[in-house]
């Protein structure tokens, strides 16, 4: 267990019960609902906060946008600074958020650590974007005219973020948003409040440091309500929301219906195909991982394997024998592979489902089950399982965030691509094979149809340098690497005319 005083001292956070922050002010005498932070990993409470009042909410909306009108004029390499300066902040505090990440989400200190290098990462892409944000020019069909594109900001940018990724999803969007010449709102999930006062914290003393008014990074602690005013404010141009399908389903046709702009990065099915010409070893590897770590709780999390029916026995057999080598317990100690789910209700609904797909006729290899007694008080273990199943059971078409592994077998490539395509989300994908025309065929326009494919790479464990995240009910929106930055701008198309006369485009002929 890990000294969670200390910790929260080291990050300058001991006593904070906030309900919001624009910065360096923090309510402190909030009067709102009581929201509990629980370690799943123990049980123990950590801390307690507030959900910020309709009133509080309106005041950080303004304050954002007054902070805008200082913010877009910072030319954008100048932004970059400070956020580069923002990413040696969390260099030097790595170690403390990394743990309290794993201690109040219940990942492993690997994966808590890695969600900090994560953020530190995107940092430092948007410094390099911070000289770029490049437009392009065009060539006027009208002579002595210029045409070109420049990437204005929106203003003010609603974050709300799912428990699994407490840190790292809101740096993708922060980071990026802030060089773009944004400012950000951020509602982090009610179940993970404390590490999103951290990361505020540690936000707070880099923008002060810099003399940078409040109301660049804003923090609003809350369950839904405050998601569903971000998403009806027409004072927040852009909503980007991580969490479930449900409610990406819900912040949608909220936005849609003023018009706003979303990026929606919701729930994942995904896939690792296991070919007949896969390197067994390596495969059951990133199956494992992709299976079982974080607990299954991952957008990524590998779900279904479609194995060919020539290596199906010999892998369920190394699957099982796998499995039963997994060590499950705290999560804080590196021995352990597999942690807590976030809290009984997410037990519940492991539960739930594994009667379900036993209705439905799946055939258990690895039996699951809640893990009782000892370390495991908190009520939140449970043993990892894997099932034989069809691919159009209704369980098995829906992504229960537990560690719940569904085995079907193919016979040729089309029917395993068919298999793999054939669920409502549309996020992660993988293929295991040495054999080049089976991954060029996965990876061609008949292949794949989510937002990651892979080869000989499970389907979890992205890298920000590329665009993330996926299609059909995984909500379609792209956040990190590449060109992701273009959804947190808008677009201005400028024509200039250097003439001495007004030639109208398409030729039109128009005199006085
Ligand atoms: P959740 O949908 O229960 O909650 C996510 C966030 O949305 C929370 O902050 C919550 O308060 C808020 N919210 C809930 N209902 C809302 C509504 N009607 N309007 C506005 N806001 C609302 O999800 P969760 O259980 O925290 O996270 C797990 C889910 O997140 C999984 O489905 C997982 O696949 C998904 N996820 C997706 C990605 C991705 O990048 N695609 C990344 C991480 C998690």
């Amino acid at each position: 267990k890990p000294d969670i005083n200390s910790i929260l001292a080291q990050l300058g956070i001991a006593g904070y019960n906030p309900s919001y922050s624009t910065g360096s002010k923090w309510s402190h005498a909030a009067n709102g609902e009581h929201i509990h932070s629980m370690s799943p990993v123990d049980g123990q409470k950590i801390s307690s906060v507030f959900a910020a009042s309709l009133e509080e909410y309106d005041h950080v909306i303004s304050t954002a946008q007054e902070a805008y009108k200082y913010w877009n004029k910072v030319p954008a390499p100048k932004r970059g600074e400070i956020v580069r300066q923002f990413g040696d902040a969390l260099r030097k505090q790595k170690t403390a958020l990394g743990t309290l990440v794993s201690y109040e989400m219940g990942k492993s200190l690997q994966e808590g650590l890695g969600e900090v290098q994560e953020m530190i990462d995107i940092c430092d892409f948007a410094v390099g974007l911070s000289r770029q944000l490049y437009g392009l020019t065009m060539h006027s069909e009208r002579p002595n005219h210029r045409m070109y594109e420049q990437w204005h900001p929106l203003g003010v940018v609603g974050i709300i973020s799912a428990f699994n990724f407490p840190v790292a999803v809101w740096s993708w969007n922060a980071a990026l948003a802030w060089v773009c010449g944004n400012v950000c709102v951020w509602k982090p999930s009610e179940k993970t409040p404390i590490t999103a006062i951290a990361c505020q914290r540690i936000a707070e003393d880099v923008f002060a440091a810099n003399d940078i008014p409040e109301g660049v990074s804003n923090l609003i602690i809350g369950d839904a309500e405050i998601g569903k005013l971000l998403s009806a404010d027409t004072r927040v141009p852009l909503v980007s929301a991580t969490g479930s399908t449900r409610m990406g389903k819900a912040v949608a046709m909220q936005v849609a219906n003023r018009l706003g702009k979303t990026i929606l990065e919701l729930g994942g099915n995904n896939a690792i195909i296991i070919s007949k010409d896969a390197d067994l070893d390596m495969s059951l590897i990133g199956a494992v991982f992709g299976a079982v770590g974080t607990a299954g709780q991952r957008c990524t999390t590998t779900r279904r394997l479609i194995i060919h029916e020539s290596v199906y026995e010999t892998f369920k057999a190394k699957l099982v024998k796998a499995y039963g080598q997994l060590r499950i317990g705290n999560p804080l100690d590196q021995n352990n592979h597999v942690g807590p789910l976030i809290d009984k209700d997410a037990v519940n609904a492991y539960l739930a489902s594994i009667e379900k797909c036993k209705a439905e006729g799946g055939k258990f290899v690895v039996e699951g089950g809640v893990l009782e007694g000892g370390e495991y008080s908190s009520g939140c273990y449970v043993k990892p399982c894997i099932a034989e199943v069809e691919n159009h059971y209704e369980i098995v078409q829906h992504e229960t965030f537990a560690p719940i592994l569904y085995l079907m077998k193919y016979n040729d490539l089309e029917e395993a691509i068919a298999l793999q395509n054939g669920v409502p989300q549309g996020l992660s994908s993988a293929i295991m094979t040495l054999n080049l025309r089976e991954a060029e065929q996965f990876l061609s326009a008949q292949g794949s149809d989510c937002g990651i494919a892979n080869v000989n790479i499970g389907t979890s464990g992205a890298e920000i340098g590329g665009a993330f995240g996926g299609e059909k009910e995984t909500g379609g929106g792209r956040e990190s690497g590449s060109d992701a930055w273009k959804a947190y701008m808008r677009r201005q198309t400028n024509t200039i005319n250097y003439s001495n006369t007004l030639p109208l485009a398409q030729g039109i002929k128009f005199d006085l």
